[in-house]
């Protein structure tokens, strides 16, 4: 398996190639179906990121079958079974990377800005729990000079639920927390934070 910061590398090297030819997602398939998936997988890296339809994590890196391991929900929020899928590859394919990949223009942090302003008397309790996960690091910014500057407090509320999620993946679990701390694994940081600007087709890390 390789390394997280070559895994890191392929990553920004794959955006680099998305961002400058549009990929052909018709090429990864064909390659898939005349090369059949080997019984064992190797994802080299695991990218938690949101489910917006706009946020495909395989074409904005441009990786095919058997690259990534993918988790995708709502707001790229961390709960239980998300720990757990992270441990999982980490543990089970030893892949050395995990990066959370957020994005402009999130619904789901919209939602929880919205929620904040104006609370909705009868919203689903499921709902509810993705923005009470995006909550405490949106909250905050409300009271600083850019609860007055609403698309820079979107801007900035998409990089704490970056981070706020980073941390969580990084001190949420022991199996992580270990390989973390023993370098044998990397986790996007508050330096290495992801976001990915669907309207410009620009991405940045860090
Ligand atoms: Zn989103």
């Amino acid at each position: 398996m390789i390394s997280g910061q070559e895994a890191l590398a392929r990553l920004r090297e794959g955006n680099r190639a998305f961002v400058a030819n549009i990929p052909d997602p018709g090429a990864t398939i064909r390659q898939a179906r005349s090369n059949p998936l080997a019984l064992a997988q190797q994802p080299f890296a695991i990218v938690l990121g949101c489910s917006d339809s706009r946020v495909p994590a395989e074409l904005v890196f441009e990786q095919g079958f058997g690259d990534l391991f993918v988790i995708r929900v709502a707001g790229n929020i961390v709960a239980p079974s998300q720990v757990g899928s992270v441990e999982f590859a980490a543990t089970r394919f030893g892949t050395r990377l995990a990066v959370v990949l957020g994005h402009t223009q999130c619904g789901a942090i919209l939602a929880t800005l919205e929620e904040l302003r104006q609370p909705a008397p009868r919203q689903s309790p499921n709902l509810r729990s993705i923005v009470d996960r995006i909550r405490p690091s949106v909250e905050p910014l409300l009271a600083t000079p850019l609860g007055q500057q609403p698309e820079a407090l979107v801007a900035h509320a998409v990089r704490a639920n970056i981070r706020a999620a980073a941390d969580h993946l990084r001190h949420g679990s022991e199996i992580l927390e270990r390989l973390v701390s023993s370098n044998a694994m990397g986790c996007s940081s508050s330096a290495q934070s992801t976001v990915w600007r669907p309207g410009s087709s620009s991405f940045s890390m860090g």
